[in-house]
């Protein structure tokens, strides 16, 4: 069966509820594209009213915490972005690992969360700059996929170098190619998994990615806070 594309959009910590106004903006995109589906991951506080007015967009969350409920002051459960209306939520973001010391362990035990709740799980997998110039980067990617997948393969990953996000700079195309085809042979499901790039897609570029072989959508950031250059990269999809 042929893979779906799939752009997802990733506002972190960006959004109001007067930001909501977008879901309207890119539903033209959204409807007319029958073999994208597209996904939008809002901070927790609008998922709810994200949910409501989503129509053909999907909607994930940004984190979740491993367990279902409990004292964990601040965390939230992914059974509380299912009830709020997701489907899909973001783990081992970069910007997690990073700021708040997210180890690939942990990663796979909110994956495994994020199944048991009835969410797919975006397990995002990235090497650093330094990786990346010292040769190690498929060495770093591979050891983040050992430690971070869960044994169901009911996932998505999302491959993001990190000196990629949030940059303006990305990956070149070969460098892409190389490292989705390297991410999709470790994977046990490997011929029907989505693997998404992300790292500074924006308009301009993200024709040329999605028409990579084993690139199967975008993890996108920064151009999916403006609803014009989102569309556009959802149009951009083959
Ligand atoms: C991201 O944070 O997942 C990301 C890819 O950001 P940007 O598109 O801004 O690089």
């Amino acid at each position: 069966m042929a893979r779906r594309m799939l752009i997802a959009g990733n506002w972190k910590m960006n959004g109001l509820r007067q930001s909501l106004g977008f879901l309207e903006e890119i539903r033209p995109a959204a409807h007319s594209r029958r073999n994208v589906d597209v996904l939008l991951a809002p901070p927790a506080t609008l998922i709810v009213s994200a949910a409501e007015i989503a129509g053909p967009v999907k909607i994930g969350g940004q984190d979740c915490h491993i367990h279902p409920s409990g004292a964990h002051t601040g965390d939230i459960s992914a059974e509380m972005l299912r009830d709020a209306g997701a489907s899909y939520v973001i783990v081992g973001h970069s910007e997690r690992r990073a700021d708040h010391g997210e180890s690939s362990e942990l990663v796979r035990a909110k994956a495994e969360a994020a199944q048991a709740a009835g969410l797919v799980p975006m397990i995002c997998v990235g090497e650093s700059e330094s990786d990346r110039r010292e040769g190690k980067a498929e060495a770093v990617v591979g050891e983040q996929l050992h430690q971070s997948l869960p044994g169901s393969t009911a996932y998505v990953i999302a491959y993001e170098p990190v000196w990629a996000i949030g940059t303006g700079l990305t990956a070149s195309l070969d460098d892409i190619a190389a490292m989705h085809a390297f991410i999709r042979s470790k994977l046990p499901d490997g011929a029907t998994t989505q693997i998404l790039y992300g790292g500074s897609v924006k308009p301009a570029n993200a024709a040329d990615i999605l028409s990579l072989n084993d690139v199967d959508g975008a993890l996108v950031g920064g151009a999916s806070l403006k609803a014009a250059d989102f569309g556009a990269i959802i149009e951009a999809a083959p």
